[in-house]
């Protein structure tokens, strides 16, 4: 099947030719570890899961080449450790740890590899030497900068001019920059934070280079497919290709160049201070099933601006376990439905793919169900195990509340309307009285067990 996709640096979508034909590779830009990824944090990851997904079932699992970096040096890290008192390989360890559980628990796979920066710093120092001897970086006081007016086609990625970016003024001045436009690929590092020997002195990378290295290192002078936030597109992708195209020029790096959307929550930018931030962890803590989440994301196309709701999550729940009660109905594996396949190959048309689900569950085509669930990633072997529990109805709950509260406005005697309330509280339901009467409402991570008290 051919596989078309959006490919950033042409603006059109193009039809995958992979360079080594009948293999795949792909570069992903991961996350720096220094904290819990949040729900945005998340979008990149099932994005670009689905198109692996599609990748392997269309050329085969072992012609994949799926490369995600974890950026282990950094200042925030470092900023992190200096403030907890504890070490920065202690973080790092701990977050990537984080990562993966939290990464996995929304159905997704691990890349085929996950190179730590750290790892890599000797491949950096070279590609920084090459780039010297070539003329497109230069050293100045311990730091090494590339020359950016040395790369004709820069801007090119995210359609800026050189001249805008300096009106901009989104580049920083600095006495020992030729040229404010410059950006660092080396720096020096004082005797407590991170440093390796270099020609340059004792320093550590600037963050661009190592996606550079890396991706030359594993995939070669040029692959099929690189990806990350659109939020990453410049300066991070636009000083990736410069480094690359300079220091190989042999070949031309990334052929799609693949941008996803950014995530709101509630349809405002997620931030701390607005009290809208939250971590994935969070969220499957409250008893939202990683199923759910991921399914939420699928709803919307990767290239438009996704939002977050609460109502979206309540719809994808119920979606799902109807889908899970006819799939677990079926057993085995087999081929995901073609027209699903056909939705993902046209640029990852995820929502195209949903619409299909719906189709095959109304037809109540329990094998292509079950098999396009699992080729989607909301399933594994078998449907998950919070599906199978029963949705409790809640009015009968709802009604004895109404009558102990009768009775407690004749009577004086709230305790018991009380002692109810905070029992259905523990239980995870929320409790809404009002004059007009009482709604309750489970929440993420409503235990009906603890209910069976109140009968
Ligand atoms: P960072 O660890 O900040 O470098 O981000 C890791 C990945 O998450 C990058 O690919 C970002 O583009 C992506 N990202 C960060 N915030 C959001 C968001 N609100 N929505 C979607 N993707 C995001
Ligand atoms: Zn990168």
């Amino acid at each position: 099947m051919d596989i078309h996709l959006h490919n950033t640096k042409t603006r059109q979508k193009e039809l995958l030719r992979p360079v080594v034909p009948g293999q795949v590779s792909m570069y992903v830009c991961g996350p720096t570890v220094y904290d819990r990824a949040h729900i945005g944090n998340a979008r990149p990851v099932i994005v670009f899961d689905v198109l692996f997904r599609l990748l392997r079932h269309v050329y085969g699992a072992d012609a994949v080449t799926y490369v995600r970096n974890f950026t282990d040096v950094d200042d925030k890290i470092n900023a992190r450790a200096a403030a907890s008192g504890r070490s920065i390989g202690e973080i790092t360890e701990e977050t990537i740890k984080w990562y993966h559980e939290d990464m996995d628990a929304l159905g997704t796979l691990r890349p085929t590899k996950e190179p730590r920066a750290t790892d890599w710093i000797g491949a950096m120092v070279e590609m920084i030497e090459g780039l010297i001897s070539s003329g497109h970086a230069y050293a100045a006081e311990g730091h090494v900068l590339f020359r950016v007016r040395s790369y004709e086609a820069y801007g090119a990625l995210s359609g800026r001019s050189v001249d805008d970016m300096i009106s901009g003024a989104r580049v920083e001045v600095a006495p020992y920059k030729e040229d404010p436009l410059d950006f660092v690929l080396w720096k020096p590092s004082s005797d407590d934070l991170p440093g390796w020997e270099s020609p340059w002195g004792r320093g550590r990378p600037g963050w661009h280079i190592e996606c550079s290295a890396m991706a030359h290192g594993i995939l070669g002078d040029s692959f099929d497919i690189h990806g990350g936030g659109n939020d990453l597109m410049f300066p991070h992708h636009e000083n990736e290709i410069a480094q690359s195209c300079c220091a190989h020029p042999e070949g031309d790096f990334a052929h799609i160049w693949m941008h996803n959307e950014m995530l709101q929550v509630e349809g405002k930018k997620m931030s701390k201070s607005l009290g809208n931030f939250f971590t994935v962890r969070d969220l499957l803590d409250q008893g939202v099933p990683g199923e759910v989440i991921r399914f939420v994301f699928l709803g919307t196309h990767y290239r438009k601006p996704m939002d977050w709701t609460e109502k979206k999550r309540a719809e994808a729940e119920a979606t799902l376990r109807k889908f899970y009660a006819q799939a677990a109905q079926g057993v085995g594996t087999g081929q995901p439905y073609v027209l699903i396949e056909k939705a993902l190959a046209d640029d990852l048309n995820t929502a195209g793919a949903i619409a299909e689900l719906h189709q095959l569950s109304l037809a109540d085509d329990i094998a292509e169900l079950r098999y396009s669930l699992q080729f989607l990633g909301l399933m594994g072997d078998d449907v998950p195990a919070w599906s199978k529990a029963p949705v409790v109805d809640l009015s009968t709950y709802a009604d004895h509340l109404s009558r102990l509260r009768e009775a407690a406005m004749e009577n004086k005697d709230f305790s018991a309307v009380d002692a109810m309330k905070t029992a259905l509280l523990e239980a995870g339901v929320e409790v809404k009285m009002s004059k007009q009467g009482i709604d309750l409402e489970a929440k993420p991570g409503f235990d009906p067990a603890k209910l069976e008290a109140l009968k």
